[in-house]
């Protein structure tokens, strides 16, 4: 999508693994190394157990379809509508938002599988999900 509005991340010392890993295609998740809790978005400790100590996890890529918003109103020039937004749980646990591709909104159902795949305009990769077996 010419001209679509990147996000510009502002990469610290916790963040900016996570930003490098998408630019290689990873989603990256944080995992507690006193709790194993897998977290999402990356942060300095867990929210759990307020251990600073972690290790990064790839994900998979696949998830399942949580929620979803189809917007049917165009509200910038540059988001042409209609469009999906889906909530994505992924096999990790952590949700994620991210754009549908690939497929008609007809398609879109909670708990359909899905699998990410990567926006590359700009000069930092997203993730955007597609359905499987579409
Ligand atoms: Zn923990």
């Amino acid at each position: 999508m010419a001209g679509f509005p990147r996000p510009v991340p502002e990469p610290d010392r916790d963040t900016a693994p996570f930003w490098e890993a998408q630019n290689r295609h990873e989603l990256n998740f944080q995992r507690c190394a006193s709790c194993q809790a897998v977290r999402y978005p990356v942060g300095p400790l867990c929210p759990k157990c307020y251990s600073f100590d972690f290790n990064w996890i790839t994900s998979t890529g696949r998830g399942m379809i949580y929620s979803y918003t189809i917007v049917r109103h165009q509200t910038h020039p540059t988001f042409s509508a209609p469009y999906t937004i889906l909530l994505v749980e992924m096999e990790e646990g952590p949700r994620i938002i991210a754009q549908l591709r690939g497929a008609d909104d007809s398609a879109v159902a909670i708990g359909r599988p899905v699998t990410i795949a990567w926006d590359d305009e700009g000069d930092q990769s997203l993730p955007v999900f597609t359905l499987d077996g579409a």
